[in-house]
């Protein structure tokens, strides 16, 4: 199903995360910065969770990966290597009244300025590296620049990986962490800002198994896909042509999602060839060939790189989840989240507030399932109904009631949000229910 233009999702959801804590706009009591945002506790529990099941799917389950956390501000060298200093541009067009900028690919053949009318200006190239001035004003600054991708900090520490662990072919690199791109027009929520955390891996392969491996990894993201529960239907394949592809690129797919704005990308999976190795080989003069035990040879790995944007994946995940439906005659929503992801595993209630006995031992269940599931709530405020509806709406797959019943049988009420339904569970088997429960 397209959702195009589907402006009131949109709307919903943005609205829905800053009211639950999920996504601030940052620095808001100044009036915000474009393209910033914060994650509150639930965002960014949920941002932990999608980035603690990336590292374990695809960097320590395997025996082929090497993790690592890079420098975020890197020398104005690794970008001249890298091409960015020259190559990493957007296209962009101002308002000559009131100077507005827009990217020039965006527009759609509108010639004036959306905002106040003003004649758009002749196409320019915009760099969308951020610099730095680094040391003090005494001894002069050095330029250096907050990273565009993490890729370069897998490539400048090829070398010390290969003296460390002696890895043999194939074998990647991976990371985490924020990626920094003064993009001209940031917009759509989570899409299009100015920091935003990645997750990627440069995969150093033989060049013979370039196309092998492409296709290996394009599997894997979409086993990725259906992990973090995004459906298959809403994510499409681009082949990107080559005058679109990235300068370092001998081929690109985009996996794109439909968001409510549109379709579009995800993911990135590309064939970066041996271009960044050879040319940091050139701009440092340090020999980082690599000695390939099969051949005996000194080559140049070849690399395949698949991308993974965390915020974009953060804002699929709420658009796939989010969810309108009637339940006992009330309007409801709910997130429907996996339950690997959802930032709250359970929450656990008394019945009835004013009941010391019920509030005593809902404590004491709470407390128990906190020492296995630390990602669990006690709520005892407004009337239960009210509860659960706070619940739907953070996406919580189970809420536990402790009633009456449970005084004398030691039984409590699991909920289940997506169908409202209740069953009775004992108390003792409660933490494997909740654990492991199917279908969620
Ligand atoms: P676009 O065409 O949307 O500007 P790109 O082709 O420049 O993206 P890549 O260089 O392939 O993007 O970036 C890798 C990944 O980083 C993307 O797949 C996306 O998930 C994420 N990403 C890129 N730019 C942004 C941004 N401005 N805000 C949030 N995530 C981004």
């Amino acid at each position: 199903m397209s959702r195009k233009n589907n402006s009131s999702l949109m709307e919903k959801i943005v609205s829905l995360a800053k009211r639950r804590g999920f996504i601030y706009q940052s620095s808001e009591i100044y009036g915000g910065l474009a393209g910033t945002w914060d994650y509150g506790p639930l965002g960014n529990e949920l941002k932990h969770n999608i980035e603690q099941l990336w590292w374990r799917r695809f960097v320590s389950s395997r025996d082929d990966m090497y993790g690592i956390s890079s420098s975020v501000i890197m020398p104005e060298a690794v970008w001249r290597a890298s091409g960015h200093l020259e190559g990493f541009t957007d296209p962009m067009v101002e308002c000559e009244k009131c100077r507005r900028r827009f990217r020039a690919d965006h527009l759609d053949g509108v010639k004036d300025c959306s905002f106040c009318g003003g004649k758009l200006s002749a196409e320019k190239t915009f760099n969308l590296l951020f610099p730095v001035e680094m040391g003090s004003a005494v001894g002069g600054t050095t330029t250096a620049y907050l990273r565009g991708e993490l890729a370069q900090g897998m490539f400048v520490n090829f070398k010390n990986i290969v003296n460390s662990f002696h890895p043999k072919l194939p074998f990647g690199i991976a990371q985490i962490g924020k990626a920094f791109r003064n993009e001209i027009n940031p917009r759509d929520f989570l899409f299009r800002v100015r920091e935003f955390d990645l997750a990627e891996f440069e995969y150093f392969i033989r060049e013979s198994d370039w196309e092998q491996q492409f296709e290996y990894w394009r599997e894997q993201i979409w086993q990725w896909i259906d992990q973090i529960g995004l459906s298959r239907e809403r994510v499409h394949e681009l082949e990107v042509p080559e005058n679109d592809r990235a300068h370092y690129s001998k081929r690109t797919i985009d996996f794109e999602y439909d968001y409510p704005f549109g379709r579009k990308e995800l993911y990135g999976l590309a064939y970066r060839t041996d271009y960044d190795l050879k040319k940091h080989m050139e701009e440092s003069g340090v020999d980082i060939s690599y000695l390939d035990q099969e051949s005996n040879e000194k080559i140049i790995p070849h690399v395949i790189e698949p991308t993974f944007g965390i915020g974009r994946t953060v804002f699929a995940i709420l658009c796939e989840s989010y969810q309108e439906d009637t339940l006992s005659g009330e309007k409801r929503v709910f997130l429907k989240f996996p339950k690997a992801i959802a930032p709250v595993k359970a929450a656990v209630f008394p019945l009835l507030k004013n009941k010391p006995a019920l509030v005593e031992r809902a404590k004491d269940v709470y407390n128990m399932i906190k020492k296995e599931i630390p990602e669990i709530m006690f709520d005892d405020n407004g009337n239960i109904g009210k509860r659960y509806r706070r619940q739907d709406e953070i996406g919580t797959p189970n809420c536990v009631t402790v009633d009456f019943d449970t005084l004398e049988d030691n039984t409590v009420t699991v909920r289940d949000r997506d169908s409202g339904k209740q069953k009775r569970v004992l108390i003792s088997k409660l933490v494997s229910r909740l654990t492991f429960e199917k279908g969620t």
